[in-house]
């Protein structure tokens, strides 16, 4: 048999990866998964905490899940949803629209993340379009947001490590300062605060809202950014002004949705209803590709009109609805249900909130911010001045890798330890997942 790590040495170009350093090192190579665990070709064990990329659900070889893949599966794999209608895309929208915040009703498929806000900012440009509008040409965006790696998604993006080699490509739009209090950009601490960021934020949408088609955000939580948690109250503010203003507001649920804050999706914590919305990760319980952007009646009745008034939604992807994925998907909210499972992401966050105490007084935690199975640990060289070690030391990466050695696969964010595991994570596994990192953290930098 051919040697697996040479193979991948000699042909893969890995994601969000430095190849040099891929190259010298000996690669895990994933064989199977079962429950919150992966296990390598050698026969070694790991608690998958941060869930397979955040997409895991109900845990790896789900019988349930197989078994609505292999169902569908002796029907038909794929049919296209350009010009053809299928089962499962039919079903599942009808169930997302359930759980969904009321008024979002009319769904559209793809694949991934970055191609369900491709749709959404697509979508709400041409919407201003056929309302006459066409001065209504931008974007509204937080700092150091993520919202996937195609070019307009990276537009919209804050995260200047990624996105700044390719400004010149970029379409221009207005960045709005975060709430991120850990490092506030107005200098204050959590107990002077007096919400300048959003007053600011407020303000940059007040004096462009002409030219403002919709302001894109990742509600409560900025995962890629660091798990960067919102003080409570700032999405239901941006609402307000957004409706005020006449904006149209997008939220990026790819990492928040289904269930990972603790409810369905995070914008039900303060009774929020954007006017899209992009799903994806969690959709199918972390088996296949989907992708959801699901938007109000309102945007969807803008583009009726004549066939020769060609207002027409002209994009669509080859595998859009594909109903295996869709399949599974279905079956993912069952499991939902019938396991009540965010009653049970509730109640275990606050158990892992408490685990999550053994961290706090190691000299070099910054900051532990956590929204539900969102938990950010942020590394610091020094508590006092919240200094923190520069990018080549890689501290981060040397914790997360060295973690493996207590069973635990993570992934950091740059200089922030990440947990992100299966919703159906047990409390053993989440004792598991805190203790291995906590002892990783100790080995690399001390008690
Ligand atoms: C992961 C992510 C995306 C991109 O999704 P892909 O499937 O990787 O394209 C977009 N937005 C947020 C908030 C994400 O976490």
């Amino acid at each position: 048999m051919s040697d697996i790590r040479e193979l991948d040495k000699k042909y893969i170009w890995h994601p969000f990866t430095q190849m040099k350093d891929w190259l010298s090192e000996e690669p895990l190579v994933i064989k199977e998964g079962r429950g919150s665990f992966l296990y390598d070709d050698r026969g070694n064990k790991y608690l998958d905490a941060v869930s397979s990329l955040w997409v895991n659900v109900h845990g790896h070889n789900n019988g349930r899940l197989n078994r609505a893949i292999k169902n569908q599966l002796s029907k038909i794999a794929h049919s296209t949803l350009l010009g053809l209608a299928n089962e499962p895309s039919a079903l599942l929208a009808e169930r997302l629209v359930k759980i969904l915040p009321a008024g979002l009703d009319k769904i559209f498929y793809s694949d991934n993340g970055s191609t369900s806000v491709e749709i959404a900012l697509k979508m709400a440009f041409q919407y201003w379009q056929h309302k006459g509008n066409d001065k209504k040409t931008k974007f509204a965006y937080l700092k150091e947001s993520y919202h996937g790696d195609t070019i307009g998604a990276v537009s919209v993006g804050g995260i200047d490590l990624f996105h700044s080699i390719f400004k010149p490509l970029l379409f221009q739009g207005f960045k709005l300062p975060t709430p991120y209090c850990y490092r506030c950009d107005f200098g204050r601490e959590k107990d002077n605060c007096n919400k300048e960021c959003l007053s600011k934020a407020k303000e940059i949408l007040r004096t462009n809202k002409d030219y403002i088609a919709g302001l894109i955000m990742e509600p409560l939580v900025q995962g890629a950014a660091g798990m960067i948690t919102h003080f409570d109250g700032f999405l239901k503010e941006i609402e307000e002004t957004c409706k005020d203003l006449g904006i149209l507001l997008i939220l990026d649920e790819v990492a928040t949705g289904f269930g990972r804050t603790g409810k369905y999706f995070a914008c039900q914590w303060e009774e929020v209803t954007p006017d899209m919305i992009c799903l994806a990760k969690g959709i199918t319980g972390g088996y296949l590709p989907l992708a959801v952007t699901a938007v109000k009646e309102e945007i969807f009745n803008a583009y009726l009109g004549e066939f020769k008034d060609f207002k027409t939604f002209f994009h669509g992807h080859t595998y859009t609805g594909n109903p295996l994925a869709c399949a599974v998907a279905i079956e993912n909210l069952k499991l939902f249900e019938e396991k009540n499972l965010i009653n049970r992401v509730q109640k275990n966050t606050r158990y892992l909130k408490k685990k999550l105490d053994m961290f706090n007084n190691h000299k070099n935690v910054g900051e532990i911010r956590q929204r539900g199975f969102m938990v950010g640990i942020e590394i610091v060289k020094d508590k006092e001045s919240k200094e923190i070690f520069p990018a080549q030391d890689k501290v981060c990466y040397k914790i997360s890798m060295n973690s493996r050695k207590y069973g635990v696969i993570t992934r950091p964010l740059g200089n922030v330890l990440v947990m992100m595991p299966p919703l159906s994570i047990k409390r053993p596994e989440i004792d598991m997942m805190c203790e291995g990192i906590y002892k990783s953290l100790v080995d690399i930098l001390g008690e």
